[in-house]
């Protein structure tokens, strides 16, 4: 068993990573790490469990710790704030720990993989031989426009993607967003967001795009929705988009680890899908899904749903983690 710790445990991506960790086949959890608010109480009282499913029984008195080395643990997964991460994450690097990490300071590091596993798993190999390093996830709606877009980009060469978004409100964290801000509103602003999703796009991608993103919080729990206009080298019809996009297999490495979905990428016919409260669970929140795909002049259209804390944060962490000891490189 490898010993994780968790940074930023409290949080909704380090509840959904206590969560997805439960009975976990390779991992188990051995340190809890959060704020100073946090810090010396049992995680129970410390945190605000936000989850569906009850806390596991390990978590329960496990006592919070500074998210700072040493650390009961062999890898850290990290769901900190990027303040603190920017500090912290380093600190772990240079304690000879490896960091797997939602947070966004690291992403773009020329020596940080930026992986998600079914697009570009052989990314990981950058960190060979070394004993500390960080592996990040991309932002949480980059995490499953890349599964989307990795098949096309493929067959057909995207070129040019204008995207609209409307995202969740656990994407804020907890408490995140004012219920009065958001209550009968729309939100066209998240700092931050439509700077992050092209580039770390391209790095995944291997691409050179060129991207412009207007990014909506919404009022929906879980699950961001991105509108899709896209302009490919060939432009493709509809069903080669849809046999793109529904013969796309993770590789056969990728498909045993354990928190893969069957399928990375659902498709759906139905004019009124993907929706978040009906399609985000797909795969335990890991498979995208795409819908309304159609053609409209010169471009392809298309909706691209994803559950933002489990693809887009605690599950990509994981998988990462996953694929990371599959190719010996922790552990
Ligand atoms: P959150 O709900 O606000 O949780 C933040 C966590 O960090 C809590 O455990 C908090 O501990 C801890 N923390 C806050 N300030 C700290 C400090 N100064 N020192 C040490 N620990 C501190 O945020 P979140 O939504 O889980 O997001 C966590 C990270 O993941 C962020 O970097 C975010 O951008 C990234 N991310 C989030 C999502 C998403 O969908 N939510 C998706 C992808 C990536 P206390 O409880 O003790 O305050």
């Amino acid at each position: 068993m490898i010993r994780v710790g968790i940074l930023g445990a409290t949080g909704m991506v380090g509840q959904q990573l206590v969560r997805l960790l439960e009975g976990h086949p390779w991992f188990r959890v051995t340190a809890l790490a959060a704020s100073e608010r946090s810090q010396g109480r049992p995680y129970a009282e410390a945190c605000g469990w936000r989850m569906t499913t009850a806390m596991p029984a390990w978590a329960v008195a496990m006592p919070v710790v500074p998210p700072a080395p040493p650390l009961d643990c062999d890898i850290v997964l990290s769901g900190l704030p990027a303040d603190s991460a920017r500090v912290a994450e380093p600190a772990f690097v240079a304690a000879g720990v490896p960091v797997i990490t939602n947070s966004s300071p690291h992403r773009m590091d020329q020596d940080v993989p930026l992986v998600v596993p079914e697009v570009n798993a052989d990314a990981v190999s950058a960190v060979k031989g070394r004993r500390g390093f960080i592996v990040a996830n991309p932002n949480c709606t980059a995490a499953g426009i890349a599964v989307a877009l990795a098949p096309l980009h493929v067959a057909f060469g995207v070129e040019e993607v204008l995207a609209a978004t409307m995202q969740a409100l656990s994407g804020a964290g907890f408490p995140g967003v004012a219920s009065l801000d958001v209550t009968d509103n729309v939100l066209p602003y998240i700092a931050g967001e439509e700077e992050k999703i092209p580039r770390e796009l391209n790095k995944i991608l291997g691409a050179s795009m060129t991207m412009s993103v207007q990014c909506h919080r919404v009022s929906v729990r879980d699950g961001h929705l991105a509108a899709l206009w896209i302009k490919c080298a060939q432009q493709p019809s509809v069903g080669a988009v849809k046999d793109a996009l529904r013969s796309f297999r993770a590789s056969a490495e990728v498909a045993a680890l354990p928190s893969a979905p069957a399928e990375s990428i659902v498709v759906r016919d139905e004019p009124d899908r993907p929706q978040p409260v009906l399609d985000r669970d797909a795969g335990n929140g890991m498979a995208v899904t795409v819908g309304r795909i159609m053609t409209d002049g010169a471009w392809l259209r298309l909706l691209v749903l994803s559950h933002n804390t489990v693809r887009g944060a605690a599950g990509a962490a994981i998988l990462n983690a996953e694929l990371l000891k599959a190719r010996g490189l922790i552990g």
